[in-house]
């Protein structure tokens, strides 16, 4: 994805860097982060080790409240959320595609495992809850062109919608 800026200026170390420098950051005017990739990672280290016992604290006791916070966050403003997380695989896809080889090389049983589960039952639920993986599943099936991720959220809506209606019609004729 091209940038909106070609350079800019770090707020931490003041170089002027171009934009791959930076990490994406879609709601920032510029699409681009407020400090470059280096002093990101800098600042993160330096605020974790400051802060290393408190962050696990903290985590351990807000689990919950931090999953119901986001999903709050993410009805209330599902295009920041959206922006968000586009921005996190931009960033951060190579990474999660990596560590998820590792895992599934060094855990093979549990792999394998999960994976016939989620077959089995996975399915079954997700076609009768009509989740957002299946529903996109059908609205790509016939070659539409159409990837998971470009598909919008109102079309897999609407399309939910279609379906609870075929099914409720032919349950009455049935
Ligand atoms: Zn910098």
């Amino acid at each position: 994805m091209l940038a909106k800026i070609e350079n800019k200026v770090c707020r931490e170390c003041g170089i002027t860097k171009p934009a791959s420098e930076y990490y994406k950051h879609y709601t920032n005017r510029d699409d681009c982060a407020t400090y470059c990739k280096a002093c990101t990672s800098l600042i993160g280290k330096r605020y974790y080790n400051a802060n290393r016992e408190k962050i696990q604290v903290y985590r351990d006791a807000n689990k919950e409240r931090t999953k119901t916070y986001n999903r709050m966050y993410k009805a209330v403003d599902p295009e920041k959320t959206r922006a968000r997380g586009k921005a996190e695989r931009e960033n951060h896809g190579e990474h999660y595609k990596k560590q998820g080889a590792i895992y599934r090389k060094t855990h093979k049983e549990e792999t394998r495992v999960r994976n016939k589960l989620y077959n089995l039952t996975g399915m079954k639920v997700a076609r009768k809850m009509l989740s957002n993986t299946y529903v996109k599943s059908l609205l790509t099936k016939h070659g539409s062109g159409l990837s998971f991720r470009d598909i919008p959220i109102e079309l897999v809506a609407l399309k939910r919608v279609q379906i609870q209606i075929e099914r409720e019609l032919k349950k009455q004729t049935a």
